[in-house]
């Protein structure tokens, strides 16, 4: 088991974990392909950010990850990036239904700033992303659910009631992001998150953000990750 603490323009940078990848110093080192490389480069991505660096290798190679870091550090892409790359990687894509991938998020704020991010990035590759949420019309979700997306940003609480009108099943489903899931907690969420987890398939893969890691999520992350690999990217001192 690795535990190594790397220090890099005033910032901690842990990682711990079994078989630990290499970072990656740039987006190139990532093996994408060339619709994603456009879509990175046309977002004025010049390097990954620090997080980026350590989590992109990580999840592209399948394994779980708990990801602490704060706001503004570049969370949204170290997910999506490699989400992109694992559903286009799917054998049968069309054969069957329902999101291959899942990501929950506390508020409408921040599920929709997810929704766009992903929107930016599916595009190019013909991907379907649906936002569901409150404040927007259930039906409206319900019937776009039917018709069909590979992928989900949701908030616990819309997403469990879809799931109960079965607007769409999780049968699919094998890449999924719990992202601030502290926040989720401190709204509740804590039962939804569980119900949501239970319904997906349990050799998913499973990426954890949080800006704190409180003992309820340190408990959840240990129960809904295998072998994960935890990242903490903090300032020094
Ligand atoms: P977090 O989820 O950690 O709070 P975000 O994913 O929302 O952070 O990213 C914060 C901002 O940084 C966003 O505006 C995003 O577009 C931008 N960003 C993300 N990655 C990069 C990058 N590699 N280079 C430049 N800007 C980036
Ligand atoms: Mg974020």
């Amino acid at each position: 088991e690795q535990d190594v603490t790397d220090y890099r323009n005033g910032l901690a940078i842990r990682v711990s974990g079994f078989d630990v990848p290499q970072p990656v110093k740039t987006f190139e080192d990532c093996g994408f392909p060339s619709q994603l490389m456009n879509t990175i480069v046309k977002q004025g991505y010049e390097k990954p950010t620090p997080i980026q660096c350590q989590a992109l290798p990580i999840v592209l190679s399948g394994r779980d990850v708990i990801g602490i870091a704060k706001t503004g550090s570049g969370k949204t892409a170290a997910f999506v990036l490699p989400m992109i790359v694992h559903i286009i990687d799917q054998p049968e894509l069309d054969k069957e239904e329902g999101p291959i991938g899942v990501i929950c998020a506390p508020t409408r704020e921040l599920a929709h700033q997810i929704y766009l991010e992903a929107k930016k990035f599916a595009k190019q590759f013909g991907l379907r992303v649906s936002a569901v949420y409150g404040g927007m019309s259930k039906l409206e979700q319900f019937k776009e659910l039917k018709a069909g997306s590979e992928i989900v940003v949701a908030t616990p609480g819309r997403l469990i009631d879809l799931l109960k009108m079965k607007a769409l099943t999780m049968l699919r489903a094998t890449y999924l992001v719990l992202d601030e899931a502290d926040r989720m907690f401190d709204l509740g969420f804590e039962p939804q998150v569980r119900s949501i987890v239970g319904q997906i398939r349990p050799d998913r893969q499973t990426l954890l953000f949080s800006a704190t890691m409180p003992r309820k999520v340190e408990k959840l992350a240990r129960e809904i990750l295998s072998d994960p690999i935890r990242i903490t990217v903090g300032e020094v001192g």
